[in-house]
């Protein structure tokens, strides 16, 4: 199929194609295959209006109704899932059953926000005082505004929307300005969702806007834009997240990782191997919770390096679109460059370098492709502190676990980590409040792949945001707590006397 069948078999048509002035470019090859329309700033007021208007009529329909425009969402992302998921491998450059994996994250999420629908719980709390009663509501907050990544073109969107919506929030979704079109064939399935919903659902529920930094400013100025969803690099989060605290919104920031494995002398190496290998090199080590940093003991560090070098070595890199590839492109040149220079800073700070070279026979020409890499490093210096968004595995040892998990921890980023170790004590300690310090740890599993049942994010510079699965809901609706009295006196809290 070529790159047009790819993208008019996903809906999208003449009109969202040519045209405009975004240049969308595939990563396969480099090709451009799009000039999209960018909004104009100037209209950004009027679509935010439009989004309270809907808010004022959305959060008047009962949770579980907003849950059964979720449900047929969830129904039209299944009828949809080859297709949306080409367009992903299309425009982000991941291998097919990845690009399908992520339709079926949005799938999952979808499923998840229809059951919760039915259980925005609040608590009842006991009151000190006689003949009173006190609970907690939770309501509807107000538009909600999506900023999301290239790497997670869709399924972050998802994570935000299927919880906003049941929540009782429209969403305006600003999608990377390197992936408008899944963005575009996204919205397709959404709007046959919401025909199929009928008038219920208010014009304006849903919207995208597509464009640069501009467009996304423009949300995260907005008072009337109470949440602001943001995907992306720390530096990202850096300017965004104070914007949206000094006009006093409430952001939920998704920013980048520097996750690790401690690989401990009990370990299953086979299985660590493989976790390493998924962790590090799927997605061509683009992901927020890639695996960018093994900690093994120095008494099994040699022979899991022997070993990872010959898992590395049999890696098919190439075109994403053929089903026998493990590794594809990397978004975009710029993204090699940087990769290359990293690996450069990582030798002159004394690594030796396995792999990292430019691919460029075997592989379709125009995309930037490389070899994975594995920097074996003698310090954790400032390189390996460092989110470089490729594929590049920095290889410590250690000698002691606290050893392990100080430098685990010793990273501004705190998204994800993982230990492999058959002891009970370490797995635990790993674990504790004096163990891994990110939002996610997990035990004999690599750091990347999340299930949506479990709340995404980081802490430190990953931005402490939280969302998906668990009781994310709550950051995108405000609490109430409630008194009754029920009695005919009034007792003042802490004994307080006023009388008059
Ligand atoms: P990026 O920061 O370049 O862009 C992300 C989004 O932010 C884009 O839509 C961009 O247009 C927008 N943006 C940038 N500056 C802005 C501003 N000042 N105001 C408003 N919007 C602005 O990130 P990227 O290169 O697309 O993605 C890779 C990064 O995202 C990596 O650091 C990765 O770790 C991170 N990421 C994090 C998560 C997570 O859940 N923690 C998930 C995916 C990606």
């Amino acid at each position: 199929m070529t790159h047009t069948d790819v993208l008019k078999a996903a809906g999208l048509t003449e009109a969202d194609l040519t045209g405009g002035t975004l240049a969308v470019h595939s990563p396969i090859d480099g090709a451009e295959v799009a000039r999209v329309n960018e909004t104009d700033a100037a209209d950004m007021m009027a679509i935010i209006a439009k989004a309270q208007e809907a808010f004022r009529a959305w959060r008047q329909v009962p949770a579980p109704r907003r849950g059964e425009l979720v449900r047929l969402l969830g129904e039209e992302l299944r009828k949809s899932k080859e297709e949306l998921g080409a367009v992903v491998t299309l425009e982000a450059g991941k291998i097919v059953s990845e690009g399908l994996g992520e339709v079926q994250e949005m799938i999952d999420i979808c499923d998840f926000a229809v059951g919760l629908s039915r259980q925005l719980y609040g608590l009842t709390i006991a009151s000190e005082r006689a003949g009173h009663r006190m609970m907690e509501t939770w309501h509807p907050l107000g538009p909600c505004g999506v900023i999301t990544a290239f790497n997670f073109p869709v399924a972050v969107w998802s994570w935000n929307t299927a919880l906003a919506l049941v929540c009782g929030n429209p969403v305006i979704w600003k999608p990377s300005e390197k992936t408008p079109l899944t963005a575009i064939a996204t919205m397709k399935v959404m709007q046959r969702a919401l025909d199929r919903f009928g008038s219920e659902a208010p014009v304006g529920l849903v919207q995208l806007v597509i464009g640069g930094v501009e467009i996304g400013e423009a949300l995260v100025s907005s008072k009337d834009v109470p949440i602001i969803s943001a995907t992306g690099s720390t530096r990202m989060g850096s300017v965004v997240g104070p914007k949206v605290m000094a006009r006093w919104g409430r952001p939920i920031l998704e920013l980048g990782g520097n996750n690790a494995m401690i690989v401990a002398p009990s370990a299953d190496l086979d299985m660590a191997v493989r976790a390493i290998v998924f962790s590090a090199v799927g997605t061509a080590g683009q992901r927020c919770t890639s695996l960018r940093r093994v900690i093994a003991h120095n008494s099994i560090r040699e022979e899991l390096a022997a070993k990872l070098a010959k898992a590395y070595s049999s890696l098919p890199i190439g075109d994403p679109r053929d089903g026998k590839t493990l590794v594809g492109p990397l978004v975009d040149h710029a993204a090699r460059d940087k990769m290359l220079a990293a690996l450069e800073k990582a030798r002159s700070e004394g690594a030796t370098v396995h792999g990292g070279k430019t691919v460029s026979s075997g592989v379709p020409q125009g995309g930037a492709y490389v070899e994975p890499a594995i920097a074996e490093m003698p310090t954790q210096s400032e390189i390996v502190r460092t989110e470089t968004f490729a594929p590049i595995l920095y290889l410590l040892g250690y000698d002691t676990l606290d050893e392990a998990i100080a430098l685990q921890n010793d990273v501004p980023q705190g998204l994800s980590s993982c230990i492999f170790t058959l002891n009970m004590r370490e797995a635990e300690t790993f674990l504790s409040h004096a163990g891994s310090d990110c939002g996610i740890a997990n035990v004999n599993i690599g750091p990347s792949g999340a299930e949506i049942g479990g709340a995404f994010g980081g802490e430190k510079e990953t931005g402490g945001g939280r969302e998906s699965g668990s009781d994310a809901w709550r950051g995108y609706m405000r609490r109430q707590t409630n008194t009754i009295n029920y009695s005919d006196r009034l007792p003042l809290a802490q004994g307080v006397k006023f009388d008059f």
